[in-house]
């Protein structure tokens, strides 16, 4: 049984318990962070611990952790479970003053909710999807305006992975006014004459720690990465595309709304990032 983290306590799963009135759960407010592990050691725990900062600023919750003390729950979690390959989930919510109200509660009296608990996951590295690439639909973008705030409002992802399922693909690409924001949990990316393209950072999209690190080994390859919107027609028409997260890494897109991309199998790009970036990122694990 796994042993998890609840405000301060480390219980085992079962044990754990959130009011019925706490925010996350009534109002989706909270947000969250996912860690991948690698080797037994957390992949980019800084970008993760900075852009949960931001996330909290932005909706004016108090960080009730430093970065220090989250870092050693983590590794506490990770250790206790004997993860070796897999992630830390962790949430923090604008908790629970014990009624429902749309205002929020008073921060002095009322502590936010922290609860992080890891997946393992064997083979998150080596994975199959990796190697096969992965295919994908284009599907309305019907998230609230405020993608950058990595909230735990994830109906409308889900939904997406769904409607891929349904389509027989793997996973969808969110398009508004006709250019592509992101996958539903990672971010998306083409290839055409050795550039890479990749939609700027703005609201529209969650600043992926992944896609930080991602166009910073492509830079430091001499490869070349422009940061603009492109559209569904245009993927069609690249010769590769993948999509980057911090539990799948860089992975191949072989396969836009039933059209397929290049000879329909991994591109060089993808397969070579998807190689830099777990050899760089192992290397700062911590
Ligand atoms: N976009 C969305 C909508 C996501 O949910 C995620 C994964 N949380 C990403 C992008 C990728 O972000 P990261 O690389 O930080 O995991």
């Amino acid at each position: 049984m796994r042993t998890v983290y609840v405000n301060g306590d480390y219980l085992p799963e079962t044990e754990a318990r959130v009011s019925i009135f706490d925010r996350g759960f009534l109002m989706a407010d909270g947000v969250y962070e996912v860690t991948s592990v690698l080797g037994g050691k957390l992949i980019d725990f800084d970008g993760h611990a900075a852009r949960l900062d931001r996330s909290l600023r932005e909706l004016d919750m108090q960080a009730p952790l430093g970065r220090d003390a989250l870092l050693d729950i983590h590794r506490e979690l990770v250790r206790i479970n004997g993860i070796d390959e897999g992630m830390v989930y962790l949430q923090i919510t604008r908790g629970s003053d014990g009624d429902r109200d749309f205002v929020f509660p008073d921060p002095e009296t009322t502590p936010p909710t922290v609860v992080l608990f890891t997946q393992a996951k064997p083979g998150l590295a080596d994975n199959p999807a990796a190697r096969e690439g992965i295919k994908v639909v284009g599907i309305d973008d019907l998230r609230w305006a405020r993608r950058d705030i990595k909230t735990v409002q994830l109906l409308y992802p889900s939904m997406g992975k769904m409607m891929a399922r349904k389509a027989g693909a793997d996973d969808a690409w969110m398009v508004e006014d006709g250019f592509v924001t992101e996958g539903t949990s990672n971010n998306a990316y083409i290839v055409k004459g050795g550039r890479i393209v990749t939609r700027e950072l703005s609201s529209d999209i969650l600043h992926g720690i992944t896609r930080a690190a991602v166009l910073r080994f492509a830079r430091e390859a001499q490869m070349a990465v422009e940061e603009r919107p492109f559209t569904l027609a245009e993927a069609q028409a690249a010769d590769e595309a993948f999509v980057t997260s911090a539990s799948t890494f860089v992975t191949p897109v072989i396969e836009i709304d039933g059209v397929p991309l290049g000879d329909g199998t991994p591109g060089p790009v993808a397969t070579r990032l998807r190689e830099i970036y777990l050899d760089e990122s192992l290397k700062t694990a911590i």
